[in-house]
């Protein structure tokens, strides 16, 4: 059966705002055919009424009463998906080629699985998870943007996706081009004179540029700063990065409009500062107006800037790290840049820095010869860090950013940074008068409300909020961060969402207001829509269940 899933399309006719997803898929739903006899299909559906009730021990069951068995419930001795051709080679009985102390008695378990089931299970429990291919992602600090899909043709071309990267400079110009034009798009971004594009992550980013800095510091007999001020709202990559580098972490807090407090600034800035990290707009969404004279007390006290430009959504073509006084920036390719993410990778953070920490960038770097035109990989730089990672990155990510930069322009970035920020500050005034709005300032391209006040009249907490978001098919936004606000909701509209889809969450959310006050066990126990209702998080954290065992075998 299909999913329902067009609640998170609204206009279209079918399913009026506020209605959860699954809701109406209960009424007149057949039980899927079944793909064995033994168990039942799990679906979207799941606990959506009636259909979903049980029956005799002995009968099959609708979709979504029972869970989607592992795939080893699909196991038949003898089944198989793999038509394996003939050898080419002379077979030989493994018993000659292995010693018997190593081989096994018996084979692994490993299921035998007919191809059509092994797609239906998969795609089955794909389509538990939320996605931005699905519906509505506002997670704060992260940017789940719809990525254009053409971007992962170009990954794809198989002068990309199959160069090796040993091959010789002469058979790579199309990659080092492409790896030079990128490095220039950042820089002229960021505002930054080179970088590099080693670095696979945003936190890696981090570590690589404090791993400049702290070269920096010693090119100039000042090895001896140790340490680095991060505000207290702060992704917590910052803090870690800085102590995993070494540094010891000094926290200051914020002012009552959200910015870096310039006193308590002021008061730990000392010749034993290596750096301040910053993000800006900071993970409350809102830009700091003190960045300039923040900038000038670093500065003056021998210390260097380091931006977080995690989430560049909110400053694209509008400004600049550089020219705010940051030294070094990171970006992520994997949120600004059209690489999808969320799960867990591959990503890119490219880190630029201004021109007296270019010697220290890691090598190797693309040059172009003047000369000739060509361009090479120098791996002459005697003052690097050193090697942040094998090769030259994630290379596929770099792709998919350069052709999302080059297919915007100029205009476009700076039209995404303005639609991002347009769409939350939309979002933020609707919203405004039903949750607490703890720094009312024009937000940039997130903004952070409280449910404190829903917790403080009828009990439910940002938590249940969340969980309730996803009955609707809406990916909750992040929670509890940043820390400086109580029942924080983080939430990042993004710049891809139409205006349709801005509506319906926001009416969402206030549909879950109102249930907080009139009927508040509703939002307490939800999910109701969803495979599998609250967690047991802590558990599901210390003690994950990752391995099957057959039977017997504990
Ligand atoms: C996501 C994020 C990071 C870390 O990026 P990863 O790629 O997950 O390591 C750092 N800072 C901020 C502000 C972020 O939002």
């Amino acid at each position: 059966m299909s999913v329902d899933r067009e609640g998170g399309r609204p206009g279209d006719g079918q399913a009026p705002a506020g209605v959860p997803v699954g809701a109406r898929a209960a009424e007149g739903v057949p039980a899927a055919p079944q793909t064995k006899g033994e168990g039942p299909v799990a679906s979207l559906d799941a606990g959506a009424g009636s259909a979903a009730a049980p029956g005799r021990r002995d009968e099959p069951a609708p979709v979504g009463a029972e869970p989607e068995p592992l795939i080893f419930a699909y196991s038949r001795p003898g089944r198989g998906g793999v038509r394996w051709p003939a050898p080419d080679v002379p077979v030989r009985p493994v018993e000659e080629r292995v010693p018997a102390e190593l081989l096994r008695r018996d084979p692994p378990a490993l299921p035998e699985v007919a191809e059509v089931d092994l797609v239906r299970h998969y795609t089955r429990l794909s389509q538990m998870n939320h996605a931005v291919d699905t519906g509505f992602y506002p997670l704060g600090s992260c940017t789940m943007k719809y990525n254009p899909k053409v971007n992962e043709r170009v990954a794809a071309l198989p002068g990309f996706a199959d160069l090796h990267p040993y091959v010789p400079d002469e058979l790579a110009q199309g990659a080092l081009r492409l790896m030079y034009d990128l490095e220039r798009a950042l820089c002229e971004i960021g505002g930054m004179a080179r970088a590099t594009l080693q670095p696979a992550a945003g936190a890696h980013g981090e570590l690589t540029g404090i791993l400049l800095i702290r070269a920096y510091h010693r090119s100039r007999g000042q090895g001896h700063r140790y340490k680095v001020i991060v505000p207290d709202s702060a992704h917590g990559t910052n803090p870690a990065t800085a102590a995993m580098a070494g540094y010891k972490v000094v926290e200051v807090p914020s002012d009552a409009r959200g910015g870096v407090d310039l006193k308590a600034l002021e008061a730990v800035l000392d010749e034993d500062v290596a750096a301040l990290m910053l993000t800006n707009p900071n993970t409350l969404g809102l830009f700091d107006e003190n960045i300039h004279r923040i900038a000038e007390m670093v500065h003056a006290a021998g210390g260097l800037l380091y931006y977080d430009g995690a989430n560049a959504n909110a400053i694209l073509g509008i400004s600049r790290p550089g020219d705010m006084g940051f030294d070094v920036v990171h970006f992520n390719l994997h949120k600004t840049f059209s690489t999808p993410h969320g799960g867990g990778g591959p990503g890119a953070g490219p880190v630029g820095v201004k021109e007296e920490l270019v010697p220290f960038l890691p090598a190797p770097l693309v040059e172009r010869d003047p000369a000739t035109g060509r361009f090479y990989l120098d791996h002459d730089r005697p003052q690097a860090i050193g090697r942040m990672r094998s090769f030259y990155g994630n290379f596929a990510v770099l792709v998919r950013a350069y052709a999302y930069i080059r297919a915007l322009g100029a205009e476009g970035l700076r039209r995404v940074s303005e639609d991002a920020v347009l769409n939350a500050n939309y979002v933020m005034r609707q919203l405004a008068g039903l949750y607490r709005l703890p720094y009312d300032r024009t937000c940039m391209h997130e903004f952070v409300l409280s449910a404190s006040n829903l917790r403080e009249r009828t009990g439910i907490r940002a938590l249940d909020v969340a969980k309730r978001l996803l009955d609707f098919g809406i990916h909750p936004p992040t929670i509890y961060f940043p820390l400086i606000v109580e029942e924080a909701l983080m939430i990042e509209p993004t710049e891809t969402e139409s205006k349709e889809t801005l509506d319906r969450f926001v009416a969402v959310m206030r549909r879950i207001a109102r249930e907080a006050e009139e009927e508040p066990d509703v939002v307490r126990q939800a999910p109701h829509t969803t495979p599998v209702g609250r967690l047991d998080e802590a558990l599901a954290a210390r003690r994950p269940v990752l391995r099957w065992r057959p039977d017997g075998e504990g």
